[in-house]
């Protein structure tokens, strides 16, 4: 999938998490921040492929991404895995530890929005043709549906005619559905 359809996916998961779970009283700050994180969690697991949206966004990312992609052994290895969750997921958490020592928002709400955008990214992969390695170091990739003739080609037209407006199309029907529920979280929302 293209980092645009990954954007949407990760905030796709973050409101379904947010319509069927009782989320936590956050302040402006918080929610600013882990909207941001979220979005990053949508990208991140792309930051071993070098022409990713990833890189694109960061400063540098150009030669920065040159020496981390090999690294990571090529596109849609680790980081496309469970075992790349758990090493993101620890990773992440140490890093906005140490930002929460002088950011004053609460990180663990960031880091969940963040791991919510990075497991999207997982599953949006394993909708497309190449599939993802979850079990890595073992390179058998999973792809849903199972026949890859019937999954997602990235940037192809199904993405872009059925996927991208499908994820729309459910985040309006969410907040349709569910408005109740966005009332109260921004009512919820302390200064
Ligand atoms: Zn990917």
């Amino acid at each position: 999938m293209t980092g645009r359809t990954h954007d949407l996916a990760a905030f796709t998961a973050l409101n379904l998490v947010v319509v069927t779970t009782s989320v936590p009283q956050m302040t402006i700050p918080t929610a600013f921040v882990a909207l941001s994180a979220n979005f990053i969690g949508g990208l991140v697991p792309d930051i071993d492929q070098q022409t990713s949206m990833f890189w694109k966004n960061v400063r540098g990312g150009g030669s920065l991404a040159v020496l981390v992609a090999p690294l990571l052994g090529g596109h849609r290895f680790i980081s496309h895995s469970v075992i790349g969750v758990i090493l993101f997921g620890f990773l992440s958490k140490l890093l906005f530890n140490m930002l929460g020592s002088f950011i004053v928002v609460d990180m663990q709400i960031v880091w969940i929005a963040f791991m919510i955008g990075y497991i999207s990214h997982l599953l949006m992969d394993t909708l497309t043709k190449d599939g993802v390695a979850w079990f890595f170091p073992f390179s058998w990739r999973i792809g849903f549906p199972p026949f890859s003739f019937l999954r997602v080609k990235t940037g192809g037209l199904i993405e872009k005619i059925l996927v991208f407006p499908g994820l729309v199309f459910l985040n309006g029907y969410l907040i349709y559905s569910f408005y109740p529920k966005y009332l109260e979280f921004l009512g919820n929302l302390i200064r």
